[in-house]
């Protein structure tokens, strides 16, 4: 990209659709790697036979591809004893999770130990992907199979530079999902693979149709084209064979995935007394004492632990009862939070079992991350996943501003500071203690008095002058943040609700009673530790894992491929104009490419810039000066300015190299 001669948005923009439509889907922009979702395998893309061609080659010598900067990343660590880290992202659909794994498996191909029979490291380490995909993954609008939080995966190499270890770190499973779906979209995979397991292990679980239960049937697609669930099943199951999940385990997850989806099924209607319930019908009474004996707790306790709550008053515990809604939401909650807990174990054990190498110092991560979300209603986890990138994109920019500078020095140019738009307001406004948003937000969660009008108020009051927050005129609750991707506004009705993570004390303590020791361990007894991160809010506890990531990326050498989709209805062949630039505009590429231009974005060896331009002075060349020299009289003959000569390059100003092209043309 940088090599065109005009490099601006239609520019780039065009350069983009050429090469999609040739089936190019990889393409350079400075440092970074464009990516296009070609939505069809292209034959030789990503075969053993391009493994071999790109391993060790020049990046630049080939065409552009993830497995060259696989292949650099690796390099750089074995040559510079350095860690790397490459940041895929982009909207959901535009490919960062498939580009994730061809990295991987690239890694695994250069760091790999072949033909010792047993379960590599590296087979763990792809091999992780299918379970977590089947607990985390689902159908979307967007992506058919959208992957619903973040990863993070660090890749140990040790000193021969073969892969000795790894590291998976999840970012925010999207909790909601588990109790509520919209038309088109489905609940997490491992649900509807479950349903479709072989017919005794449907008996064992009291499992049918899909469409028999709540959690899945709030929405009409129960199949996906392109995922048969049946076979997925057994591809789940296998791939927990490899990464270390037993059988006893395996049965122990798959009930507790099915009694999920019995709690959901248990309804409740009013009872006698005011603010009270009981169980709706016989059915629901099925459905809570199978989830009672898959659990393996006392369903009578468990009913309790739905229909009462136990409060705490200055004259001792007193139980009171509540009415349907209260109990339903108490069964959604629960049914979350085993859920989230289930999901945490899998990354936990699936650690466990790959297992770290403590002597690895060098390290590749490789980071999927939701990309800049904006949408029609945008609640607490866009809040979330815009904060993320937020932090991105401040990483990224000090980046490219420091890969310029590096370059600008290493040629020895002068180079005066050039501005690019710092986020750090923004970031100040989300998450500093006190005073940002998520500590007013956990504050408010604190008081019990609080609504999400009266936290409302008390942001509209705090960030009044805030250059980068506003109040929607005809909105009492609504927020609008300047993001540096565009302005999203932000309903609160969910904000206190979605922010806490405590655990109803009766869940934990039936849980915790549970007789199966897989189920109990999910809900360890109070310690004085878990406690502390168990009250502390979802917000901040997301904070801390940010800060956390943020922490090991800025020690590691960074590489970027950015994500883009080319169309929004999912087909090969498809590029949208106005949509690929919006997702240019919010990957920070044309930030990127502002950046640049606000320097010198055209460099050539003096060379190569003597052989496009011999015709505009032929006599100077005929001199047989120093190339440096050379390039001086041709450029003072052309009587441009503000341009600079460096030690190997010449260095243009935008449009320099435009205008010499021209000239050129004209000359022949
Ligand atoms: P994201 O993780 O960004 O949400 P995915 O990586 O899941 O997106 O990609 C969405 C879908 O697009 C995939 O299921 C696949 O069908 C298609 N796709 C993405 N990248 C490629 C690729 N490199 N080759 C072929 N198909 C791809
Ligand atoms: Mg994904």
């Amino acid at each position: 990209m940088t090599r065109l001669s005009y490099l601006h948005e239609p520019g780039v923009l065009d350069n983009l659709a050429v090469r999609y439509a040739k089936n190019i889907i990889y393409t350079y922009t400075g440092n970074i790697l464009i990516a296009i979702n070609p939505f069809q395998r292209l034959p030789n893309l990503v075969d053993a036979r391009t493994m071999e061609k790109y391993k060790g080659a020049n990046l630049g010598d080939l065409d552009p591809h993830v497995f060259a900067i696989a292949d650099v990343s690796y390099r750089q660590m074995i040559n510079e004893g350095k860690s790397n880290s490459i940041l895929v992202s982009g909207e959901s659909g535009a490919g960062k999770t498939e580009t994730t794994k061809l990295l991987m498996g690239y890694l695994a191909y250069l760091g790999g130990r072949s033909g010792t029979g047993e379960r590599t490291v590296e087979q763990q380490v792809l091999e992780s992907n299918p379970v977590l995909e089947a607990f985390g993954n689902a159908k979307t609008v967007r992506n058919n199979n959208s992957s619903r939080f973040g990863k993070f995966v660090e890749i140990q190499f040790d000193k021969s530079g073969k892969i000795s270890g790894a590291a998976i770190r999840t970012y925010l499973l999207e909790r909601s999902r588990v109790c509520q779906i919209n038309s088109p979209e489905r609940n997490y995979h491992c649900f509807y693979f479950l349903c479709a397991a072989p017919s005794e292990d449907l008996k064992k679980y009291k499992l049918g149709d899909p469409s028999l239960f709540h959690y899945l049937n709030q929405s009409a697609c129960i199949k996906v084209d392109g995922i048969n669930d049946a076979e997925e099943y057994l591809a789940t199951r296998k791939a927990m064979d490899t990464v270390g999940i037993t059988d006893q385990e395996q049965e122990a997850i798959f009930r507790v995935v099915a009694a999920v989806l019995h709690l959901g099924n248990i309804n409740f209607t009013k009872g006698r007394e005011a603010d009270s319930s009981i169980i709706k019908d016989d059915k629901s009474r099925f459905h809570l004492n199978t989830a009672g004996e898959l659990l393996m707790c006392d369903c009578e306790k468990l009913e309790n632990a739905l229909i009462k709550r136990e409060i705490n008053t200055p004259e001792g515990v007193i139980t009171t009862t509540v009415g349907p809604n209260s109990a339903t939401i108490s069964r959604d909650g629960l049914a979350k939070q085993i859920y989230s807990r289930l999901f945490d174990w899998l990354v936990n054990r699936i650690n466990a079992s790959i297992g770290q190498d403590p002597n690895s110092n060098k390290l590749i991560g490789v980071l999927d991350i939701y990309g800049f979300e904006s949408f029609k209603t945008n609640s607490f986890e866009q809040l979330c996943i815009n904060f993320t990138n937020e932090k991105l994109q401040q990483h990224f920019n000090q980046n490219v501003f420091k890969m310029e500078q590096e370059e600008y020095t290493r040629e020895q140019i002068n180079w005066s500071y050039i501005e690019f738009v710092d986020n750090q307001d923004v970031l100040d406004l989300i998450e500093r203690k006190p005073g940002g948003i998520i500590a007013l937000l956990d504050e408010a969660c604190m008081f019990p008095k609080s609504t999400h009008e009266t936290l409302s108020q008390k942001l509209y009051e705090k960030f009044k002058n805030h250059k980068r927050f506003t109040k929607p005129k005809l909105s009492r609750t609504a927020f609008t943040i300047q993001h540096y991707a565009g302005d999203v506004t932000y309903q609160s009705d969910q904000f206190l609700d979605k922010n806490k993570d405590y655990v109803v004390a009766e869940h934990q303590e039936l849980l915790n009673a549970s007789k199966c020791s897989f189920v109990s361990g999910l809900f360890p007894q109070a310690t004085e530790e878990n406690t502390k991160s168990s009250k502390s809010s979802i917000a901040t506890r997301f904070k801390i894992q940010l800060h956390e990531l943020m922490e090991t990326l800025s020690s590691t050498e960074p590489h970027y491929i950015r994500c883009i989709k080319p169309n929004s209805v999912l087909k090969p062949g498809i590029f949208e104009n106005t949509n690929v630039l919006q997702q240019l505009r919010c990957s920070g590429v044309l930030e990127a490419i502002r950046i640049s231009c606000a320097g010198y974005p055209t460099r050539k060896l003096f060379h190569d810039f003597l052989h496009r331009f011999r015709v505009l002075a032929p006599e100077i060349l005929k001199e047989k000066n120093d190339e440096k020299v050379s390039c001086q009289k041709v450029l003072d003959k052309m009587g441009l300015q503000g341009y600079q000569i460096g030690r190997t390059k010449v260095f243009l100003r935008a449009g320099q190299m435009a205008d010499l092209d021209a000239r050129r043309t004209e000359m022949r």
